[in-house]
């Protein structure tokens, strides 16, 4: 089994297989020699230690490469081995529970889905993870004892050090939840939380858009707004995880729409999907024309269709939305200054039309002298981006591959076949 082991003491032994180990992992598959030149240590070394990880079951060797170009005989090309443990990851949503077994490499092998039914309070939403966790484990064929652990992503103020959901503006009754404490008495194995926008930006950095970029910001938007941060390639989290809430920046000082949070005139009261959905009822009633869309309360799925097919009120409505999360990406430009700005959540789905939208707000509202092109996507790692994230802070917290000093390191207990 692998797990995390505290050492204030690493050896530069263990320095040097944590190298190899990152180095296999960004640019694999790769050579005995090329490691041995990037690193700078020499080859018996470097070959001794790549047998020992080979032995751990976390490099394996995939045959052999093209000659060199002076003729010398192929190299064996390496591999990360991410079968050689797995990790559980979790996605608190608002609406969803998203619960999956994945590799080290955070391929997904199984996935459930649960709607998280927060009206029914904390106790319940969280017997119901604990309960999806035994069953994914048990019908997975997998031994528990190859979990090396679970990382979940949940909605609101998370402190990550302490394990706490601290307070959930939209998860009924999430106030200073001791969910790492909880899950890991339950189910056994080391847990790891994280606020959910923090777990995407994690997964962006790892694998998606942001894996070059030192500094971004993910934004988030649907039932709540919120980001993630890099900056200088770390993750911001603030004092007590209230880091990046920028979907509570009061952004209308008239507004009278109640947030979730306890205030008005939140960002998200403006440009959630819900205020999306109340905004555009609003006006098909006024229009008298509610029989019209159906005579009932609209979905977002409803949204995305009827914007493709240029529904005035809808379009309307949907533009105005770009426009709010246009100046909610705007202050985050001021703030943070970011290279880039990626957009997470259901309302990717409106596509292109709505980015650029999104794009002519954050022109005009900033800095209108300076003309820069913000480098604002669309998420490409897909609705699972969160469990992606989720099992990356288990892989990165006992791996701890970035850090080459004082943290804790990963021991093998024994052989992973
Ligand atoms: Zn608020």
């Amino acid at each position: 089994m692998i797990y995390r082991k505290e050492n204030k003491n690493i050896s530069l032994k263990e320095i040097n297989k944590k190298n190899i180990l990152k180095i296999v992992m960004e640019m694999g598959p790769i050579s005995r020699i090329d490691i041995s030149r990037h690193l700078k240590i020499s080859r018996p070394t470097t070959s001794a230690y790549i047998g020992e990880l080979i032995k751990d079951g976390l490099v394996k060797e995939i045959g052999k490469g093209d000659s060199t170009p002076s003729g010398g005989k192929k190299a064996v090309l390496l591999q990360f081995n991410g079968r050689a443990g797995y990790i559980l990851g979790v996605m608190i949503g608002v609406k969803t529970i998203r619960i999956a077994l994945t590799d080290l490499g955070s391929n997904i092998i199984e996935i459930i889905k649960i709607p998280t039914e927060e009206w029914f309070g904390p106790d319940a939403v969280i017997d119901k993870l604990v309960k999806n966790l035994k069953k994914i484990i048990r019908t997975s064929k997998v031994n528990k004892e190859e979990i090396i652990g679970i990382g979940v992503g949940a909605t609101g103020l998370v402190d990550s050090k302490k394990g706490l959901v601290i307070f959930s503006p939209n998860l009924d009754g999430w106030n200073n939840i001791k969910l790492k404490e909880i899950v890991e008495e339950k189910i056994g194995l080391p847990t790891f939380i994280e606020n959910e926008c923090r777990v995407q930006a994690i997964a962006e950095k790892k694998y998606g858009l942001a894996k070059d970029v030192k500094n971004f910001v993910c934004v988030e938007t649907g039932t709540g707004i919120g980001t993630g941060v890099f900056i200088d390639n770390k993750l911001m989290t603030g004092d007590k995880g209230m880091a990046g809430e920028v979907g509570h920046i009061i952004t209308d000082l008239a507004g009278d729409r109640m947030c979730h949070c306890g205030n008005t005139g939140c960002l998200e009261t403006l440009c959630s999907t819900n205020s999306l959905i109340e905004d555009i009822m609003a006006d098909i009633r006024k229009s008298g024309k509610f029989v019209d869309y159906g005579g009932r309360k609209l979905k977002i799925d409803d949204l995305y269709r009827l914007y493709e097919h240029g529904d005035k009120i809808v379009t309307g409505n949907v533009e105005k939305n770009a426009e709010y999360l246009g100046i909610g990406i705007s202050n985050t430009i001021k703030m943070f200054n970011p290279e880039l700005i990626i957009i997470h959540g259901e309302i990717i789905k409106f596509g292109n039309k709505y980015l650029s939208k999104v794009g002519e707000s954050v022109s005009k509202k900033t800095f209108p002298k300076v003309k820069d092109n913000y480098n604002i996507q669309f998420s490409k790692l897909g609705e699972n981006v969160g469990l992606i994230g989720a099992t990356s802070i288990v892989f990165n917290s006992i791996f701890d591959l970035d850090s080459s000093s004082v943290a804790g390191h990963y021991i093998i207990k024994k052989k992973i076949s």
